[in-house]
Formats: structure tokens, C-alpha cells, sequence
């Protein structure tokens, strides 16, 4: 059994909480009430490989709380950084957050870290104020994998790219 040990990053209310329920429930939670860091587990077979999958949620990320960041960045095999398409700050913190991980990551990690950005909120693109081709872009920048979703109206994208994550991660 492999173990996988991914992390869930972004700025308060970008939907971390929503698209892990999602992928481990297949539902959207609409109010997700968690004032703790919490530590999910999901026992999942990909490409014939049976792995146990754990997942941090941390409570609350505000950009400036480095300090939040560190136990996740040292823990993780990898990172989903989330941010929502209809609000700009939580893009230039998911921004951030990319320049954190690198930083913390340069010298323990001789490949890339895997890591995935994702636009979440993507059904609420009438308000959109993050272009996708600015999300994909910095996606290249920092070499991660990118996805825009709706946690509360898709599971499939969800689903998706946790896999092509974990893929990653076992490819290290
Ligand atoms: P977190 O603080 O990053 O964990 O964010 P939450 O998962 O608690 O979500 C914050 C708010 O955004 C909640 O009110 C969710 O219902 C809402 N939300 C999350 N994902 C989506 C989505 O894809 N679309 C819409 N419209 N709302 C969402």
C-alpha cells in the first residue's frame, strides 16, 4: 500500500473544504463549518495500484500567515492551491502560496513539487475577475497542473484531477 499525502491550500472561502468533500463524497457541502485543521483519509485504487490517500485541510489560510504554511508544506507529497475565479485576491494569494512552496521545496525536492492550481467557483464565471488563461498561465510559470471547477456543480473535473495529481506524485 502506498501512502500519498497531499495538502489543500488558498485563501479562506476559496473553496478548499467544498472540492475535498466533493472528491471524497461525491457532494457539495454548502456550508462546510470547520474551525480545525482536519486530516481526511481515502483508501483509493489508480491505475491498479491501491494507495491511502490523506488529505489536510488546514482551517484558514490568510496570505500573510507563513507561519500556517509550513506544517503542510513540510508534510505533503503534493498540493492543491485554490483559489476562486470571481475574486482576484485569493488568485494573488494562490500566487503566493506557488512562490512559498517552491521556496520551502528547493532543496529537499530534486524534481518538480507536484502541485495543481485550481480556479474553483468556475459557475460563477458572470463575475468572473480571473481570466482562465491567467490561471493557466501561472500554472506554466510554476510548472503545476491546472484545472478551473465548480466544486458545488461538478464532480468529474474534481475527480480528474485529484488522479492526474496523485499520478504525479507517484511518478517522484
Ligand atoms: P474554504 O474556506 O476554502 O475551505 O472554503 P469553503 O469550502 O468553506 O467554501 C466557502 C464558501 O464558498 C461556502 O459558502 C461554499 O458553499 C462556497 N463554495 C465553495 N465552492 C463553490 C463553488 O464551486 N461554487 C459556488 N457558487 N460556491 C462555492
Amino acid at each position: 500500500m502506498n501512502d500519498i499525502k497531499l495538502a489543500l491550500l488558498g485563501s479562506e472561502g476559496a473553496g478548499k473544504s467544498a472540492v475535498l468533500v466533493r472528491f471524497l463524497t461525491k457532494r457539495f457541502i454548502g456550508e462546510y463549518a470547520s474551525n480545525a485543521n482536519s486530516l481526511y483519509h481515502k483508501r483509493l485504487s489508480i491505475d491498479g495500484r491501491q494507495l491511502n490517500l490523506e488529505v489536510f485541510d488546514p482551517c484558514s489560510q490568510s496570505g500573510e500567515s507563513r507561519c500556517i504554511l509550513e506544517e503542510p508544506v513540510d508534510w505533503a507529497d503534493g498540493f492543491v492551491v485554490v483559489y476562486t475565479i470571481s475574486d482576484r485576491t485569493s488568485f494573488l494569494n494562490a500566487k503566493n502560496i506557488l512562490a512559498q512552496i517552491k521556496e520551502s521545496r528547493r532543496e529537499t525536492c530534486k524534481g518538480e513539487v507536484p502541485i495543481c492550481l485550481v480556479g474553483n467557483k468556475q459557475d460563477l464565471c458572470h463575475s468572473r475577475q480571473v481570466s482562465e488563461v491567467e490561471g493557466r498561465s501561472l500554472a506554466q510559470e510554476n510548472k503545476c497542473l491546472f484545472q478551473e471547477v465548480s466544486a458545488a456543480e461538478n464532480y468529474l473535473e474534481i475527480s480528474n484531477l485529484f488522479t492526474k495529481l496523485i499520478r504525479h506524485v507517484m511518478e517522484q
